[in-house]
């Protein structure tokens, strides 16, 4: 049976990223999108081109049944998924916690921990059909998870400080059936996301203070993903791996 990745929110940056590399190292590619439907299939041609399957599938993984319907699709067109990258995330506006609105925070916490919930639990039910396959799952965390973003997302930091707990109790959960579960924390990362933040120019400001001296790139966080897919990461579950230029 082929192994199966499903990238959550792949249409672009690190999400982008992981579909391209994981294509290039044998896996087919379920790419979820939410809006950016041309950027999908524009990167599911550049997949097929190389000679790998793979379909896009939009959806609000934020919302159940949307995952539900989501995995059904993915079952019929590629088959059962035997790899989870639990890749989306948003931020909202840069802003101190004085100023955040309940409709806010709960908005950060349902895209960015609530999706990871659902994706693992109806990946958890495809990985049942790959019994011989070692099942994978990644969670994108972010350096955030341990800097706290002050003065500017508080929510989304603790959305990934959420993430690592996740990461933590799934892995020791699932450790017994052999599906591993481990999270990367990025930080510092050039793509789409720092202009939702507010801050286009965010990665500029804070370069100086990266002990590396730059951003990181979305290919850089990809190949740890990559490797805590693969088998030669067979013994590592419950692991983070930072990767904020020495942050
Ligand atoms: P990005 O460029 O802004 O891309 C976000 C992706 O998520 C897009 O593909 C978007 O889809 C998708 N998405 C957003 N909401 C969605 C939803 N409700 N359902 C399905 N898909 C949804 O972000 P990125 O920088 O690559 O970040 C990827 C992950 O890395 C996130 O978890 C982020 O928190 C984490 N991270 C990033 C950095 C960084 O510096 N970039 C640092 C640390 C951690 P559409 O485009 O189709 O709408």
């Amino acid at each position: 049976m082929n192994k199966v990745v499903l990238i959550t929110g792949a249409s672009r940056g690190i999400g982008k990223a992981c579909a391209l590399l994981l294509a290039e190292q044998g896996f087919d590619i379920a790419i979820n999108y939410h809006q950016q439907k041309e950027q999908a299939q524009q990167l599911c041609n550049t997949i097929e081109a190389m000679g790998r399957k793979a379909e896009i599938f939009q959806a609000d993984v934020s919302q159940e049944l949307e995952v539900d319907t989501l995995f059904a699709n993915i079952k019929t067109t590629l088959g059962p998924v035997s790899h989870l990258v639990n890749n989306v995330g948003i931020l909202l506006p840069q802003m101190p916690v004085t100023q955040m609105s309940a409709a806010r925070i709960n908005r950060i916490l349902s895209v960015n921990v609530t999706s990871a919930f659902l994706c693992a639990k109806a990946a958890i039910a495809h990985m049942q059909h790959h019994p011989t396959q070692s099942c994978a799952i990644v969670n994108i965390s972010s350096a955030a998870s341990r800097l706290g973003a002050p003065h500017e997302y508080v929510d989304y930091a603790a959305s990934k400080g959420a993430m690592d707990s996740f990461t933590t109790g799934l892995s020791l959960e699932l450790a017994s059936q052999g599906i591993r579960v481990n999270a990367v924390r990025p930080g510092f990362i050039a793509t789409d996301i720092h202009q939702d933040g507010g801050e286009p120019e965010r990665l500029k400001r804070v370069a100086p203070m990266i002990p590396l001296g730059r951003a990181g790139q979305p290919y850089e966080v990809a190949s740890a993903v990559a490797w805590l897919l693969s088998n030669h990461a067979s013994y590592v579950t419950g692991a983070f791996i930072d990767l904020a230029g020495g942050k």
